[in-house]
């Protein structure tokens, strides 16, 4: 924290926002719309953060009150009664909004007949994420924006977003990250102080800061204080370096639900900064530990929860034996398809995977073997072991029962030569740590009080307590962008 010195700044506005991806944008829109000034910082030269490379589908309730309740108790449950219901409630009750303030920005928000973000496995997630969990049915849909089959939904949302941040009047500075925050004498948030270009400038905000900069994705330290599995590797923007959390820290937050992750499996190839999400679009495969052990039902998964299965420690040989973790398919699953999205993740507009994965073992990312033998000898494990976990496996196929796992028997494909093999590392998504933020979307210190003209949105400290739901996340973007983009601009909490 900073106490702000002088009464000038290099430039002032009514409301500054940090970080361009959806809750900024959001946010921007809603705070000028409300008739604020609004000046939006982005550190990287590119905005658009996760949210441009994600998979682009939000959930939104049904329209009734008896869903709007059902689906709050469910996420209630998810968060094992630790998220204010306030704050719930405010997330669902103005979920409910999002189809019309789409429209209203010239956007068509649909429940789209297929979801692009998945292949076959891990488990699809058109549905609840955990259907077992009471509320989880029937209350909710997921939408995507409406648009051309080439653009990914998530790229479609994004460019109706910017261009309405670029018919407004909000000054977009690229290049410029927020370092501080500048407080006045009664610990109120006046401005930041942001460099670009290598020259540090201020910036006053005479209504509000909201802090849209998303998690901490690509920040080692953060990741290894937080976050279970080591090492977790990331597939969205790697601009997102938890310097939020650290600038909230700074003026008093309170940090709420740090170690959740949404985090699924992926290949981190070397020639890239950001990892590839990995789906298997048929059932021919299964999951090995580094000495080429089965240890789950590959099949069952919830997609964003793998950094539990993977986060395994053996505390006798001080290791996580799972990771890398070995995926090994046949001959027909390596046909079925490409194994990544290639809609979205930071990799997407930098290459194009393969569709029957050919050129991936050209490159030796994909590793192909002609005997179990040989595939032992390129994976570095035992032939033994390897030996065993595949007749254990097949023996299940042919008997239609997986004993060890319990993978339904619809799924049990049966693996023979050739093998192919990719290593698996944990890759997260998105953090869900950050500044503990109320109904009001302010951020809350470690009193319990609000922190004087400081909001968020997004996943920077969103209201994940234990589990997530697929494909909230952007919907806490858009529904806290708005919530704090208007009591941003409202002279209230001036
Ligand atoms: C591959 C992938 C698929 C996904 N699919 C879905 C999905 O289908 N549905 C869903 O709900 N969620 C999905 N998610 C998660 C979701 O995309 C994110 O949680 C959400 O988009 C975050 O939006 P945000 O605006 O909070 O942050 P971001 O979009 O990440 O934007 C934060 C911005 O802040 C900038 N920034 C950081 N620090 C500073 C600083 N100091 N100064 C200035 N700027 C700064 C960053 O560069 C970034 O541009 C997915 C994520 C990924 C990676």
């Amino acid at each position: 924290m900073r106490m702000a010195e002088q009464q000038s700044f290099d430039v002032e506005t009514d409301v500054v926002v940090i970080g361009y991806g959806y809750a900024g944008a959001a946010t921007a829109i809603t705070a000028h719309d409300a008739g604020a000034e609004v000046v939006i910082l982005e550190k990287m030269a590119q905005p658009g953060g996760n949210s441009r490379v994600s998979g682009g589908n939000c959930v939104i309730p049904r329209d009734s009150d008896e869903a709007v309740r059902g689906f709050t108790d469910y996420l209630d449950r998810l968060c094992f009664g630790t998220t204010p219901r306030p704050v719930l409630e405010a997330l669902v009750t103005e979920a409910r909004s999002l189809v019309k303030w789409a429209a209203d920005l010239g956007g068509d928000l649909h429940i789209p007949e297929q979801l692009i973000v998945s292949g076959t496995y891990p488990r699809t997630i058109k549905g609840p994420g955990f259907p077992k969990v009471p509320g989880g049915s029937g209350n909710f849909d997921k939408y995507c924006i409406r648009g051309d089959a080439d653009v990914p939904p998530s790229l479609r949302l994004w460019n109706l977003l910017s261009r309405n941040v670029a018919e407004r009047s909000v000054q977009v500075r690229l290049g410029t990250a927020a370092r501080d925050l500048l407080t006045d004498a009664s610990g109120g948030v006046v401005g930041v102080v942001a460099t670009a270009g290598g020259r540090q400038i201020t910036i006053g905000a005479r209504k509000g800061v909201v802090l849209t900069c998303g998690g901490f994705e690509n920040d080692p330290e953060l990741k290894w204080d937080y976050a279970p599995p080591k090492p977790l590797k990331f597939a969205g923007n790697p601009g997102n370096t938890g310097d939020g959390i650290r600038m909230a820290q700074r003026v008093g937050a309170d940090l709420w639900h740090m170690t959740r992750t949404s985090t699924i499996v992926g290949f981190q190839a070397p020639e890239f900064e950001a990892a590839f999400g990995i789906f298997f679009p048929s059932d021919g495969f299964i999951y090995t530990d580094r000495a080429g052990n089965r240890y789950v039902d590959e099949t069952g998964i919830e997609l964003h929860e793998f950094y539990r299965v993977f986060s395994h420690f053996d505390a006798e040989n001080v290791e996580f034996p799972r990771i890398p973790s070995w995926a090994i398919f046949n001959e027909q699953t390596r046909l079925a398809g490409p194994l990544t999205w290639n809609t979205s993740g930071y990799n997407r507009d930098l290459y194009r995977w393969s569709p029957d994965n050919a050129a991936e073992v050209e490159r030796g990312w994909i590793v192909e073997a002609g005997s179990v033998e040989e595939l032992a000898e390129r994976l570095d494990m035992d032939a033994s072991v390897v030996t065993a976990t595949l007749t254990r496996y097949n023996a299940a196929c042919a008997d239609g029962q997986d004993t060890e796992f319990g993978r339904s028997a619809a799924t049990l494909k049966p693996l023979a030569p050739p093998f192919y093999a990719i290593p698996l590392h944990p890759v997260v998504l998105n953090t869900q740590g950050g500044a503990r933020r109320d109904e009001q979307g302010r951020v809350i210190g470690t009193d319990g009080n609000p922190i004087p003209r400081l909001f968020s949105a997004g996943e920077f400290g969103s209201v994940w307590g234990y589990l997530y739901q697929g494909a909230s996340n952007i919907t806490e973007c858009l529904v806290f962008g708005r919530i704090a983009g208007a009591n941003a601009a409202s002279t209230v909490n001036v």
